[in-house]
C-alpha cells in the first residue's frame, strides 16, 4: 500500500511514465506542434509535473482538504467572521447551467434572468441598509470600504471641499485604517472609549473641517450596539463629514434596525459573512456598498437597471469613480446571497438576527463565570471574553486556550481582537448552531480551564502541525515544490 500522507508533496509519488488515464491512439494525423503553438510561446523544458495515477491525485487532495477545519466539519465560532452554515441548495442552484455557465460577456438580452436577480439583490440590499443606491462591484468588505472612501473623496472634490481625514475608533477592524490610507486619507484614531463605546468628547475634539468620513462598525467589534449612534451621526454631519458604517456585523440587526435610519451615509455588506457565501482563507467574497441618493452618481458601474418596458440592462453612473472589479461583481457569491434572502423572506431575515443574538447571549451567560466579559452585560451576535485572569494566575494565554480547542474538535474563536480587550477571545456562534452544539462547546471550554498548564501550553496535540510561527508564515512564506524550497516575496 502506498503512503497517503497528504502532507507529502504529490511529486514524492511520481514515477516516470505513469499516467492518470490512457486514451486510444488518435485516428486523425498528428499536426506538428509548431502549427498549434508557435515556438516563441513554448518553453524549452516541460514543467516537472508529477507522473501519478488518478487515485493518487484524488486521495492527495481529498486528504489534504481534511487537514483544515471548515463549517461543514466543525463548529466555527470565529468572531467577526460570521462563519454560519452555507446551505447546500445554494450551491446546487448557483451551479444551474443557465447561471453557472453564463459568460460574463453574454449580452444583457441573453441574460435577463440573472440580471433580474442581481437587480432584485441591489433592491433588497438597499432596503435592508436603508440606503437605496447600491453597487454590487466590490469583491470583499475591505474593497467595499475602499470603494466608499473613493466615492466620498469624489463627492468632496466636486463640492470643492478639501477634506483629508478619516476617523475611526481604536476597536476598528484593521481594514478600516488600511482602506483609508489606500484611498489617500490621513488616519485619525479615537483612542478612548466609555465602556466600549465611542467617547463623544474625543469625537467632538477630533472632528474638524478637514474630517471627511467617520468609519464605525455597528454593532461594534465588542459585540455591542453603539447606543449613541444617532448622536454620533449628528456630530459627524454637523462637522460636514460623512458616516460610514462597516456592515460586517449586520447579522445582528437584519430587519431590526438599518444603518440609513441611524445616520449612516454609506456602508458595505459582507455577503460571504451575513448572507452565507462560503468563505475562508481570503476568498471568495462580495462586498457591495449601499449609499444615500446624493452619492449614487459616484458609484462604480455597471449597475443593473430596469427600463420602463421591464427589461434589465447595465449602466454606469455619470460621475462614477470607475470600475473596481471586472464585470458586475462576484456574481457567484451574490447569487448565493440572493437565494438566501429569497428563501428567508423579510420575516425570516429578522429571525436570523434574533436567533444569532440569542445564541451569543446564551454562550456568554454560560461561560461568564470562567471567562469574564469586560464590556457589556448583554451582547449582540458575538461577545469578547477575556482570559486575562487565567493568564495572571497560571500564565495560560488566550492563544493556549484557542489552540487547545482544536483538540476538542472546535475551530478557535478570534483571539487578540479587538485590541481594547486583553487576552481577548471573540466568540460568534451564529444562528445556525443548535443548543446542544453550544452546550458542548461551553463544556469543552470549561474542561480546558481545568487542564494542566503543561497540556495547554503544548496544544494542539492532535493536528498535523502544532504551532506555526504565524507572523513568519505571513511575512516570509516559503513554498516547496519537488524537494526545492523558495521564499516568496511579499508586499510592495
Ligand atoms: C471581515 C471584516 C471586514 C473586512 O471584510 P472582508 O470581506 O474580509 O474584506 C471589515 N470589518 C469587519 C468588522 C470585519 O469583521
Amino acid at each position: 500500500m502506498r503512503n497517503v500522507d497528504a502532507t507529502r508533496p504529490l511529486s514524492d509519488l511520481s514515477l516516470a511514465g505513469r499516467r492518470g488515464a490512457v486514451f486510444p491512439g488518435s485516428d486523425v494525423p498528428d499536426r506538428p506542434l509548431e502549427d498549434l503553438i508557435p515556438a516563441k510561446y513554448r518553453s524549452k523544458t516541460l514543467p516537472p509535473l508529477p507522473e501519478v495515477t488518478e487515485p493518487d491525485v484524488v486521495r492527495h487532495f481529498v486528504n489534504l482538504s481534511t487537514k483544515n477545519m471548515c463549517v461543514d466539519t466543525h463548529f466555527y465560532p470565529l468572531g467577526s467572521c460570521t462563519m454560519k452554515y452555507n446551505p447546500k441548495r445554494h450551491e446546487r442552484v448557483s451551479r444551474f447551467a443557465g447561471l453557472g455557465d453564463l459568460h460574463p460577456y453574454a449580452r444583457p438580452e441573453d441574460s435577463q434572468g440573472l440580471l433580474q436577480m442581481m437587480f432584485e439583490m441591489q433592491q433588497m440590499l438597499g432596503e435592508i441598509a436603508g440606503l437605496p443606491a447600491v453597487t454590487l462591484q466590490p469583491a470583499a468588505g475591505a474593497q467595499g470600504e475602499l470603494t466608499a472612501l473613493l466615492v466620498a473623496a469624489a463627492y468632496f472634490r466636486d463640492r470643492g471641499e478639501e477634506r483629508t481625514k478619516v476617523l475611526f475608533p481604536a476597536s476598528a477592524h484593521g481594514t478600516n485604517p488600511a482602506s483609508a490610507a489606500l484611498a489617500g486619507f490621513e488616519c485619525v484614531q479615537l483612542n478612548k472609549s466609555v465602556n466600549g463605546f465611542v467617547d463623544l468628547e474625543e469625537l467632538r475634539e477630533k472632528l474638524d473641517d478637514k474630517a471627511a468620513v467617520f468609519m464605525i462598525t455597528n454593532p461594534n467589534t465588542l459585540g455591542l450596539f453603539e447606543k449613541n449612534i444617532a448622536e454620533i451621526s449628528r456630530l459627524v454631519h454637523e462637522a460636514g463629514a460623512l458616516v460610514y458604517i462597516d456592515g460586517a456585523n449586520m447579522n445582528a440587526i437584519l430587519g431590526i434596525t438599518r444603518p440609513g435610519d441611524f445616520g449612516g451615509d454609506m456602508m458595505h455588506y459582507n455577503v460571504h459573512k451575513t448572507f452565507t457565501g462560503p468563505h475562508g482563507a481570503g476568498g471568495p467574497g462580495a462586498g457591495p456598498i449601499a449609499v444615500r441618493p446624493f452619492l449614487a452618481d459616484y458609484l462604480p458601474g455597471p449597475i443593473v437597471t430596469q427600463s420602463a418596458d421591464g427589461r434589465f440592462g447595465l449602466e454606469t453612473p455619470a460621475r462614477s469613480i470607475g470600475r473596481v472589479r471586472s464585470f458586475f461583481g462576484n456574481v457567484g457569491i451574490l447569487l448565493r446571497g440572493y437565494l438566501y434572502l429569497r428563501t428567508l423572506g423579510p420575516g425570516g431575515t429578522k429571525a436570523v438576527s434574533e436567533t444569532a443574538v440569542l445564541n451569543a447571549n446564551y454562550v456568554m451567560a454560560t461561560l461568564k463565570d470562567v471567562f469574564p466579559v469586560p464590556h457589556g452585560d448583554r451582547c449582540m451576535h458575538e461577545f469578547v471574553a477575556s482570559a486575562r485572569s487565567i493568564k495572571a494566575e497560571r500564565g495560560v494565554t488566550a492563544m493556549d486556550i484557542a489552540k487547545r480547542l482544536l483538540d476538542y474538535g472546535y475551530h478557535a474563536p478570534t483571539v487578540y481582537f479587538p485590541l481594547v480587550v486583553q487576552e481577548a477571545l471573540m466568540i460568534e456562534p451564529t444562528e445556525t448552531e443548535s443548543k446542544e452544539t453550544l452546550d458542548a462547546f461551553a463544556a469543552a471550554l470549561r474542561k480546558i480551564v481545568s487542564e494542566s498548564t503543561e497540556t495547554l501550553k503544548g496544544a494542539p496535540h492532535t493536528s498535523t502541525i502544532s504551532r506555526p510561527d504565524e507572523v513568519a508564515a505571513g511575512r516570509n512564506p516559503v513554498v516547496c515544490w519537488g524537494g526545492a524550497c523558495e521564499p516568496v516575496p511579499v508586499g510592495v
